[in-house]
């Protein structure tokens, strides 16, 4: 897979050619540099191990994620920042196939067969997106209510003054007329 970000994300390499058979931890920090380099900037500050143990089988490999720690964003009501903490695992396989380009499918990452390293780097920054939490408020009764307030009078304004721009062109026809 070519993405622009790989040289930025080389930590992420598992050489696994050189690996020994069986288990073989790794652990990375997660911080907000890291989706930096995805452009994604959802997160105020992230603060996140991840462990990985992976498990180099004779014909596949067996890949066992665990992570946890905390992000800040930005609440959706009050838009003060909002800190969650993160938990999470997940599993994928590495197979190998007479191809030429990586396919992922069902949580099976197939590989060319003479490939020797895989980057991890966005498999797990997909896997960490899809699940977080889309909608982030505050608990009962700790939003900003004062921002709250400006929010509601921005919004009244830009809904009483903004004007539908095809309006401006039908006006603009009936005076040609
Ligand atoms: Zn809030």
């Amino acid at each position: 897979m070519l993405f622009q970000g790989m040289k930025e994300l080389k930590e992420f390499c598992i050489p696994f050619s050189s690996l020994k058979l069986g288990t073989n931890p790794f652990n990375f920090e997660i911080d907000k540099s890291f989706f930096d380099i995805f452009n994604y900037s959802r997160y105020s500050t992230c603060n996140v191990s991840l462990k990985l143990d992976f498990r180099k089988e004779n014909l596949l490999m067996d890949l066992r994620f665990h992570y946890s720690g905390f992000c800040e964003v930005n609440c959706d009501r009050c838009l003060d920042l909002v800190k969650i903490p993160i938990e999470n695992k997940f599993n994928c396989l590495i197979k190998f196939l007479q191809q030429d380009q990586e396919i992922i499918k069902d949580d099976i990452v197939y590989l060319p067969e003479d490939s020797f390293e895989y980057n991890i780097g966005q498999l797990f920054y997909e896997h960490f997106l899809i699940n977080f939490p889309k909608r982030i408020v505050h608990q009962k009764n700790q939003c900003n209510d004062k921002q709250i307030k400006l929010i509601d009078d921005y919004s009244q304004k830009q809904t009483t003054t903004e004007q539908d721009p095809r309006w401006n062109k039908l006006k603009a026809l009936k005076k040609e007329n």
